[in-house]
């Protein structure tokens, strides 16, 4: 056994041992949920169950990377390499590339993730007038997703313009080879649904299927998970009901409540002893959840007795919290040697990153941030990527127009509606157009064009033919297009040049990386558009620091130290939920936060914040009057520090915290 078996609980060990017909584990958090189905995971492959059969779906790409580490420590390297684990959308991708001809589309379509989205949408929605009316691009993407995960059909979308902004724009996909996010799930459940031989075969590819942080799926995740798993159901479903946080995003607690009626007769294993976190903060966190109404009881006992009290600091306003913080941070880096990897600052909202950023930076403490602004949005990145995906796919009109005129060739905006119009009369793409220049275009642009799809189509050849590394072939194309060149010329200064060139460095060399390793283009883009699903971003865990992340992107994870900030009312509960009534979900939010904390937990909240440029009082949430007391110390930022505190109150403070004298 490649792991030791007296290291489980006997619940766990149950959950390792059934490795045949459905199994259910629903359990609290940190009850070793994820570290039971690893084990489980390298069990198979010691009973002898091939490596290549055995797929672990999870929710983010920072959870799949993590269990897929998790599960290469404890089987062979060969084994480890054969094991899938992934996210639903890169197992949908995996399904599509291989069998989306059957669908209409063609083998090397474009994902397209949240810009190219909304510049498509904004497209739309200005040729049916309705910029006039001030149609929130954003707003209209998200009831398109609603729709499509309900399975609503767009003539039945409430709003009439919407709903034709939404055909519009699922015609556009079509006609440009794109797919969106969601369209990866509705897509590969159609394919493994109307094609009994693709399912079959991936039923025969994947034997043995897990799935983590299963109370977030929605029920096209079911359907899709439904398809993929045959009698006998060797089906494994881990979840906690208490930390279902994506019901905005259609989740289905019933998924996992109502498990039975999709699985005939699972093996249904509790686990109820937490290992994560002190009794302190279990004990606080269980006296939270169970203000929510209408949930399963479940048992959590820590087995960490004792542990720290919970503080609860009051701040005057968010540059003092989190000035507080990043004093405090200093203190325990410097005098307790605590790395700065096991701490982590949680919150709610984006907005609330910019202060949370500004006093790291000024105590000097390195961070990393998860959730919010990403290496994909920098412009110079999407524009590089806008150039690979119009050469892995041209008919993709978003990119393609997005670097048509970029860096200036002569085929300027005019030339562009020229083309996109006909394109639409011709129902092709504006590539297809580009082929048979449209007479009303200038002599001048038709030249340019014809220059631009020679370029493109020599780069294409030459990206795909396999011979060259790619990286090397991108720069040469970045340098013969001028690309490099205009930037150079459009920066404001040298510290904007090097930064652009940076990032521009920066694709060449993963692609050049990329490519060493025999990926292909598609591969390579494919895995950059999965990276920037939603809010998480693989390659920050690298970075070293304090960890700044959204509570929506922290779950499953977990730090020694945690930090939850802004607990306000307006903020946690986050507004939007109080006017829609789902402030339970919210409940669940602070619950996930809660438990990530090992040994320390803190939690803040401002009586002034800042908004706009102006100021805000602040309430708190009432999740904190519903904390049980016994284990919660409130404090009050002023008495700590007095009227002005200086460093060196800070500083006996800190020495106060600790037990010094
Ligand atoms: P979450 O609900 O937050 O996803 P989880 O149930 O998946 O939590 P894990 O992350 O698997 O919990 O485990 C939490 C912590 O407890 C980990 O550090 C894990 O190593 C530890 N742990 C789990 N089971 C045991 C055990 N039997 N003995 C010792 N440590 C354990
Ligand atoms: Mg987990």
């Amino acid at each position: 056994m490649s792991f030791d078996l007296s290291s489980l609980n006997p619940a766990q060990a149950e959950a390792v041992n059934a490795l045949d017909g459905p199994v259910l584990i629903l359990a609290g958090a940190g009850t070793g949920k994820t570290r039971t189905v690893t084990c489980r995971i390298s069990h198979m492959v010691d009973r002898g169950i091939p490596a290549d059969q055995i797929l672990a779906v999870t929710f983010t790409n920072k959870a799949a990377s993590e269990m897929s580490e998790r599960v290469g420590q404890m089987v062979n390297k060969a084994a480890g390499k054969e094991i899938t684990v992934c996210t639903f959308h890169s197992l949908c991708v995996r399904i599509l590339r291989t069998g989306i001809d059957r669908l209409g589309y063609k083998q090397n379509f474009t994902i397209y993730t949240g810009n190219d989205q909304t510049g498509l949408i904004k497209q739309i929605i200005i040729r049916k007038g309705g910029a006039q009316e001030k149609i929130e691009p954003g707003l209209v993407i998200s009831l398109i997703s609603k729709a499509k995960n309900a399975g609503i059909p767009f003539s039945e979308m409430d709003d009439p313009f919407v709903a034709e902004v939404a055909q519009a724009y699922a015609n556009e996909l079509r006609a440009q080879n794109a797919v969106d996010f969601d369209d990866l799930l509705l897509l590969a459940e159609q394919l493994l649904r109307e094609f009994p031989d693709v399912r079959d075969i991936c039923r025969k590819r994947w034997t043995r299927v897990t799935v983590d942080e299963f109370q977030d799926t929605n029920s096209l995740q079911m359907r899709l998970l439904q398809q993929l798993v045959g009698e006998p159901y060797h089906v494994c479903v881990v979840g906690d009901d208490d930390q279902s946080i994506y019901g905005w995003r259609g989740a289905e607690v019933a998924n996992i409540l109502q498990f039975e009626k999709f699985f005939p007769n699972p093996k249904i294993i509790r686990l109820e002893y937490n290992y994560r976190s002190s009794d302190s903060i279990i004990h606080t966190a269980n006296s939270l959840i169970v203000h929510n109404v209408g949930r399963r009881e479940k048992q959590l006992r820590s087995v960490k007795p004792g542990g720290e009290d919970i503080r609860i600091i009051s701040m005057p306003g968010d540059a003092e919290e989190a000035e507080f913080i990043a004093h405090e941070i200093t203190d325990l880096h410097r005098v307790e040697k605590i790395p700065l990897e096991d701490i982590a600052i949680l919150f709610r909202t984006n907005s609330q990153c910019r202060h949370l950023e500004q006093g790291l930076r000024e105590e000097e403490i390195p961070y990393r941030m998860i959730g919010a602004q990403s290496f994909y949005d920098k412009r110079e990145v999407r524009d590089i990527l806008a150039y690979l995906q119009v050469l892995a796919n041209p008919s993709a009109d978003i990119p393609l127009l997005r670097i048509m005129n970029s860096p200036p060739r002569g085929i300027g905006q005019a030339a562009a509606i020229i083309l996109t119009d006909n394109s639409r009369l011709r129902g092709g793409s504006v590539w297809e157009s580009m082929g048979v220049p449209p007479e009303d275009l200038s002599t001048r642009a038709k030249n340019s064009i014809l220059e631009f799809t020679t370029l493109i189509m020599k780069y294409r050849e030459r990206m795909t033919s396999g011979a060259e590394n790619m990286g090397d072939v991108l720069l040469e194309l970045m340098e013969e297009t001028g690309y490099i060149e205009w930037v150079k010329r459009n920066s404001k200064n040298e510290k904007e040049m090097d930064m652009r060139r940076n990032s521009i460095d920066d694709v060449v060399q993963q692609l050049k990386d990329a490519s060493k390793k025999g990926k292909t283009l598609q591969k390579f883009l494919d895995q950059s558009a999965l990276a920037r699903d939603r809010e998480d971003d693989n390659d920050i865990e690298k970075q070293k620091g304090v960890t700044l992340i959204t509570l929506h992107a922290s779950k499953g994870l977990e730090y020694p130290i945690v930090y939850l900030v802004g607990l306000e009312e307006g903020i946690l509960p986050h507004k939007r939920s109080i006017e829609e009534g789902t402030t339970d979900e919210e409940r669940r939010l602070l619950y996930v936060g809660i438990t990530r904390a090992q040994d320390r937990c803190t939690l803040t909240w401002c009586s002034v914040r800042m908004k706009w440029g102006q100021e805000h009082a602040g309430e708190a949430s009432k999740f904190l009057m519903e904390l049980d007391d016994k284990y919660v110390e409130h404090m009050d930022y002023d008495d700590i520090m007095g009227e002005e505190a200086s460093e060196e109150d800070l500083a006996n403070f800190f020495a106060d915290m600790r037990g010094d004298s």
